[in-house]
C-alpha cells in the first residue's frame, strides 16, 4: 500500500493538519506541530490533542501514515556547546510532542558543521544528539532527512547518514527519508529507471531499506549535483517524472508516508491523484 500526501499546514493549530490533508485526497501527511522558526512554543492543548487523535481516527491516518517535521532552527551538530544544548532540547520537546499525539517518527535534517568543525566530528555530535534523546523518550523514531548538501549541510551523502546511523545505539528507532529533490542536487540521479535503479542499490547497500522511514516528493529546479535545495512541482523541474513512476510501483516504498512539499500547493490534489494512478 503507498501512502501519499502533502506537507501540510498546521494553522489554527495540529488538529487541523488531518483535515487539510483528507481534503486534497491525501493518504498521507506532513506537518510542524509548533513554528518551525521560532525557538519557543506553547505546548500542546489536551484539546488540540484529543482532536488530533480523533480527526486521524476519522480520516483513517494511522502512524505509520504521518510524518511530523522538526524546526528548522534545530541543529543537532552544532560546533559550539551552549548552541548544541539548545538544539538538544527543543529536539527532545518535538519528540515529546509527537508522543503526546500518538505519533512514531520524526523527520529532521541532520546539522551543520557551520565551517567550525570537521565532518567526522560534526557526524558524531548528531549521533550524540540522537543517542540522548532517545534516551529520553519513548516510542518515536529519529528519522534522518538526506539534504541537498547546502552550505555546511552534512546528510547528503548516503555514507554521512550511514555514519550516523552507525554510532545511534538504539537501531529500531533510528530511520531515513529520502527526497527526491536533495538527493538529485547532491549528485545522485534519478531521470530514467536505470538511474533510479542505480541510485536505490546504492541507497540499499549503504543504508539499507529497512531503515526507509518517509519519502519526500519533489522535482528540483537545480541540476543534478548542483547542492541547491530548491524544490519544484512534480514533472516541471530537472528530474521529471520517471522517478515518481518508479517510486510508485516498487514495493520497497509501501508503508510509509510519502509527502509532497511542492512549491505550488493549489495543484497538490492533482499531483496525488497523478501519483495514485501510477500505483495502479
Ligand atoms: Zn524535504
Ligand atoms: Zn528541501
Amino acid at each position: 500500500m503507498k501512502y501519499i500526501g502533502a506537507h501540510v499546514s498546521a494553522a489554527g493549530g495540529v488538529e487541523n493538519a488531518p483535515l487539510n490533508a483528507h481534503e486534497i485526497g491525501a493518504t498521507a501527511f506532513a506537518l510542524f506541530t509548533k513554528n518551525q522558526r521560532q525557538w519557543n512554543a506553547k505546548p500542546l492543548s489536551m484539546k488540540s490533542i484529543e482532536l488530533f487523535r480523533e480527526r486521524c481516527e476519522k480520516y483513517h491516518f494511522k502512524p505509520e501514515q504521518i510524518l511530523p517535521h522538526d524546526s528548522y532552527l534545530i541543529n543537532l551538530g552544532h560546533p559550539e556547546q551552549e548552541a548544541l544544548e539548545k538544539s538538544r532540547l527543543a529536539f527532545i520537546d518535538e519528540m515529546e510532542r509527537c508522543m503526546q499525539l500518538g505519533l512514531d517518527r520524526l523527520n529532521f535534517h541532520p546539522g551543520s558543521h557551520l565551517r567550525k568543525i570537521d565532518i567526522a566530528d560534526c557526524l558524531s555530535k548528531i549521533a550524540q544528539s540522537i543517542n540522548i534523546a532517545l534516551e529520553q523518550t519513548q516510542g518515536v523514531i529519529a528519522v534522518i532527512e538526506n539534504t541537498a548538501g547546502q552550505g555546511s549541510n552534512l546528510g547528503w551523502q548516503f555514507e554521512e547518514i550511514a555514519e550516523i546511523i552507525d554510532q545511534v545505539e538504539d537501531k529500531s528507532r533510528i530511520g531515513v527519508c529520502l527526497d527526491t529533490c536533495h538527493t538529485f542536487a547532491a549528485g545522485y540521479d534519478l531521470r530514467t529507471q536505470d538511474a533510479c535503479q542505480k541510485t536505490f542499490a546504492e541507497f540499499e547497500k549503504i543504508i539499507g531499506f529497512n531503515y526507509l522511514k518517509g519519502m519526500h516528493l519533489n522535482d528540483s529546479k537545480g541540476a543534478l549535483g548542483s547542492r541547491k535545495d530548491r524544490h519544484h512541482s512534480l514533472g516541471q523541474g530537472e528530474i521529471g517524472w520517471e522517478v515518481f513512476r518508479y517510486i510508485m510501483t516498487d514495493s520497497r516504498f509501501d508503508g510509509i508516508p510519502m509527502v509532497l512539499e511542492t512549491i505550488d500547493e493549489t495543484i497538490w490534489a492533482d499531483e496525488i491523484t497523478a501519483l495514485k494512478m501510477m500505483t495502479a
